[in-house]
């Protein structure tokens, strides 16, 4: 598949050409044991196109991105990222966040996880770790029924793959389960797709602990149903 990129071709997956040093992409990398103040990586989102100060992507994730935000601009979109990099304990601790609030909810470990998982990640779990991941505008879906939100997300679906990004969760009918669908969250797939392989081949289950409900990651096979369950296009 051949996509045109303003004056030169990019072809999917092999013609984005990337800085990133996958042999840097270990274990810990993947889990979100990094640290992207201190990592070479990694550069901060300038404010005007993100929510708040401090947020971070791959180097190569923020080219691409940024010549998304300027194009979108002359069409008179405006992509803001809410949300970008996050490390393992991050995670954990929006994580835990979400446990204290529905635990009592629920009779096991086991349910109160897969309610959190409707939307939310366990932490080692995050594709939010690697980089590569930016939600884009609001994490609400009412944001995304709205005249701008609509416009938005067209523009998105028209033309992020020109830049590599694909929606990560798109519509759960395509995919094989996992997180509901995510209009906002969007992946740099010339990274990710090789970042998912990698961790495929590298994580188990001895590397998913160290928070609350961690034992039930094994039971719902979080690799299997959540991490593996994207959508196509993302993972090609
Ligand atoms: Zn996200």
């Amino acid at each position: 598949m051949q996509i045109q990129v303003n004056n030169f071709i990019a072809k999917r997956d092999n013609s984005f050409s990337l800085q990133f040093n996958f042999a840097t992409a270990t274990t810990d990398f993947l889990t979100g044991k990094m640290n992207y103040y201190t990592d070479i990586n990694y550069t901060e989102i300038p404010k005007h196109q993100a929510y708040r100060e401090d947020m971070y992507l791959l180097k190569d994730t923020y080219y691409w991105f940024n010549k998304m935000y300027d194009d979108a601009k002359k069409d008179g979109i405006t992509l803001k990222i809410v949300s970008a990099s996050r490390t393992f304990d991050e995670q954990k601790n929006l994580w835990e966040d979400k446990w204290k609030k529905n635990r009592s909810k629920f009779k096991t470990e086991l349910e109160t996880a897969k309610h959190i998982m409707q939307y939310n990640s366990m932490p080692g779990i995050s594709r939010h770790h690697w980089g590569t991941e930016i939600d884009i505008n609001s994490i609400n879906d009412s944001y995304f029924k709205t005249e701008v939100g609509k416009k938005t997300y067209n523009w998105l679906t028209a033309n992020a793959a020109k830049y590599g990004f694909c929606q990560t969760y798109d519509d759960i009918i395509n995919r094989t389960g996992g997180y509901k669908e995510e209009k906002w969250h969007w992946s740099f797939y010339p990274i990710s797709n090789t970042l998912l392989n990698l961790y495929n081949q590298k994580v188990n289950y001895t590397h998913i602990k160290g928070f609350s409900g961690a034992g039930s990651a094994d039971e719902i096979d979080v690799i299997k149903n959540y991490v593996l369950a994207i959508n196509n296009e993302c993972a090609e």
